[in-house]
């Protein structure tokens, strides 16, 4: 099967991105929020980021307005009736998921898709709750979707092959490259990344350096090309320990006990980027370090 038409479900940053692609991969798109004004919201971000795009000489100005005209916002899920695949990038919140695809499903054709964006629910639980857990897959774009190139593949316990296949196969036309994972907990990027930032974290905790020498050892030393304390920031500290929660309850190993700075800076509200100080100070004009 070749997905021709998609719908989203969730506007916020992965959702809008999500859209982008795949409008400008050709694809008819869907796109509902829980509120209009939100997916109105996306579909700006939309627009500015191709005009980016534009701007940079990614795309030319025919192919913005062909995908622009290619996604429609909707006000209800029976709007995807005719949709080949829909993908949820929604709250991570398992019970705001588990009851959108109750609502979801009865409008969907027998042979329609259905994937999850999921970081860390996992995809067979959430597949199970659907009428079609051999047709529910997680497929984990990153953050920003249109520049980021990889996506996680997630097959649940009952995924199909053709779902996977039909899948990878969309994952490539959107001119992305699949990478496979198994269904445990924060699958590979972030199974391998947020222990390092949590392990940087701790090492800010014990004195072995300070934000800058921290950052500036990974960025030099390891060639990274953004320090783990920098990039903790970027992701959201708040998500960052949520993830790290995940990892500790999902996997039962103390090695991956969130450090209890992390957990501090979020009681703080300290959350990074998002709400302008975290382990940098972002209210003026250039980061400050915190420690
Ligand atoms: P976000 O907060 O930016 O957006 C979530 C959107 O979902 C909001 O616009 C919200 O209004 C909408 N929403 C909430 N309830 C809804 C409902 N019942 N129906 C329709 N829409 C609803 O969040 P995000 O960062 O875009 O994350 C979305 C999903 O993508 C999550 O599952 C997250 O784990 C995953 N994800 C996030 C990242 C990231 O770096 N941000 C990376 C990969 C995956």
């Amino acid at each position: 099967m070749e997905i021709q038409s998609i719908g989203v479900i969730g506007a916020g940053a992965m959702g809008s991105g999500i859209a982008h692609v795949c409008a400008l991969s050709g694809l008819d798109v869907k796109l509902i929020d829980a509120e209009r004004e939100r997916a109105e919201k996306g579909l700006e971000t939309i627009t500015k980021n191709m005009e980016r795009q534009v701007r940079r000489g990614l795309i030319n100005q025919d192919a913005m307005d062909a995908g622009l005209k290619r996604i429609e916002i909707i006000d209800d899920f029976s709007a995807f009736s005719d949709s080949d695949c829909v993908i949820e990038a929604a709250v991570e919140n398992e019970a705001v998921k588990k009851e959108i695809f109750a609502k979801l499903v009865p409008h969907l054709k027998p042979e329609a898709i259905l994937c999850s964006n999921t970081s860390s629910i996992p995809i067979t639980r959430l597949g199970a709750s659907t009428d079609r857990p051999e047709k529910f897959m997680g497929m984990h774009f990153m953050n920003p979707v249109p520049v980021m190139k990889l996506v996680e593949l997630i097959r649940g316990l009952a995924t199909d092959q053709e779902t996977f296949d039909t899948i990878r196969d969309l994952t490539i036309r959107l001119e992305k490259q699949p990478a496979n994972a198994e269904d445990f907990p924060a699958f590979i990027v972030n199974r391998i990344l947020l222990p390092m930032i949590n392990e940087a974290v701790y090492a800010l905790y014990e004195g072995v350096g300070n934000v800058e020498s921290i950052d500036t050892a990974m960025k030099l030393g390891a060639n990274h090309p953004m320090g783990p304390l920098e990039l903790a920031d970027f992701i959201g500290l708040d998500v960052c320990l949520s993830v790290m929660q995940v990892l500790y309850e999902g996997l039962a190993d103390s090695k991956y006990r969130p450090c209890p700075l992390l957990a501090k800076y979020v009681e703080a509200g300290w959350l990074g980027r998002k709400s302008g100080k975290g382990f940098y100070d972002y209210t003026g004009d250039e980061p400050v370090p915190t420690r």
